[in-house]
């Protein structure tokens, strides 16, 4: 029986595709392959992806959590196994295969960039007295001050709040904060004008590490009834009370009209591609982050996550989120919405949620 229980054990560790270790200073994959799978590797931006061939796998979608990756997904497609891993900011990829007739066994190490330990035996130049350490990439940020120029966006007119006007006071806030952290930020829009929503779309090029488009809502009447924060990620409209919303924040108007038929589109186009699909679970994870920390920060009433066809959001390869931080016509939110404090709170909360989802405090801290 003992036998039979290791023989188990030995069969159900083999099967873990891949075996996951955390160590003190890297995180180690190991991928265990008959002889004869071939498999290929790339990195995009934070996401390291592996294709493989002749390998048997399942579908998994694990949270690692380790100070050097996020979480991974194994997406089995026919004969073709894809692993993709969310890696934290700042990491590098080394990976070596041993071999023998009767397996092959990738093993892939992150570890963090300035850790930078050359192994291999390459001739070197001259080694200076103090060697540099290798320059840790700049994390970029796209941020979106919603609407400006012609566009004001929600105006509460009870509340005196124009939409445009808090969405770059907000956006400019978290642009300090974030650069304090070390982060660059590359605004949209710096001052009272309207970039066309294809302009900022552009914006969100797999160059930057993170797209936030920040507006603020409204409602029916003045003073309105509905409150509170609501977080979206890119996706169909399961929520068809959206749609007069989404209209709005596409343009409003006969063009948001047309700008949403072609983000719907677009979204479905997504349904069915993978690399879409799973940035768009990044920015799922990006959207929650970010919704949980404004509700703690703010108190303010929790509207939740949803997806919804945001034009802006619809080609993002980096995680993308648009945020609506509360409304406009409200007579209370109106009226914190007008106030600088709250502005820096709201500002705050975003940043801290974007370095938090981004791993800067983990590399900072090394
Ligand atoms: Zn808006």
């Amino acid at each position: 029986m003992r036998l039979l229980a290791l023989v188990l054990l030995l069969a159900t560790q083999a099967l873990a595709f891949p075996r996951v270790g955390l160590h003190e200073n890297f995180t180690r994959l190991v991928f265990d392959l008959p002889p004869s799978a071939s498999y290929e590797m790339s990195t995009e931006g934070q996401t390291l992806a592996l294709r493989f061939r002749g390998v048997k796998a399942e579908a998994l979608d694990e949270s690692v959590n380790s100070d050097q990756v996020a979480s991974y997904q194994v997406v089995v497609s026919g004969a073709v196994v894809e692993v993709f891993v969310r890696l934290k900011a700042g990491m590098r990829v080394q990976s070596s295969v041993l071999e023998d007739q009767q397996s092959k066994r990738l093993i892939v190490d992150i570890t963090p960039e300035e850790a930078r330990a050359d192994p291999s035996p390459q001739p070197k130049p001259a080694p200076a007295k103090s060697p540099p350490k290798p320059a840790q990439p700049k994390l970029v940020v796209v941020i979106d001050p919603g609407h400006g120029g012609r566009d004001p966006g929600a105006v509460g007119l009870c509340t005196g709040i124009t939409e445009k006007l808090i969405t770059l006071d907000v956006s400019r806030r978290m642009e300090r904060y974030l650069e304090a952290q070390g982060v660059q930020v590359v605004l949209t829009r710096s001052g009272d004008t309207y970039p066309t929503l294809d302009d900022r779309a552009q914006m969100a090029d797999s160059k930057k590490n993170l797209f936030i488009s920040v507006h603020v809502n409204s409602s029916q009447g003045c003073p309105g009834q509905a409150q509170g924060i609501e977080t979206y990620y890119f996706g169909e409209l399961l929520n068809p009370s959206l749609l007069e919303q989404v209209i709005r924040e596409n343009g409003g108007g006969a063009v948001g009209q047309q700008l949403t038929r072609v983000a719907r589109s677009a979204a479905q186009r997504a349904a069915s591609d993978i690399l879409a699909q799973l940035n768009l679970r990044f920015s799922r994870e990006l959207a929650y982050t970010v919704q949980r920390r404004l509700v703690q920060a703010t108190g303010a009433v929790d509207r939740g996550v949803q997806q919804a066809p945001f034009y802006v959001l619809r080609n993002a390869r980096i995680p993308a989120i648009l945020v609506e931080i509360g409304f406009a016509n409200h007579a209370t939110e109106g009226r914190r919405l007008a106030d600088p404090a709250y502005r820096e709170t709201i500002a705050r909360a975003m940043g801290q949620a974007v370095t938090s989802f981004l791993g800067v405090g983990s590399v900072a801290q090394r």
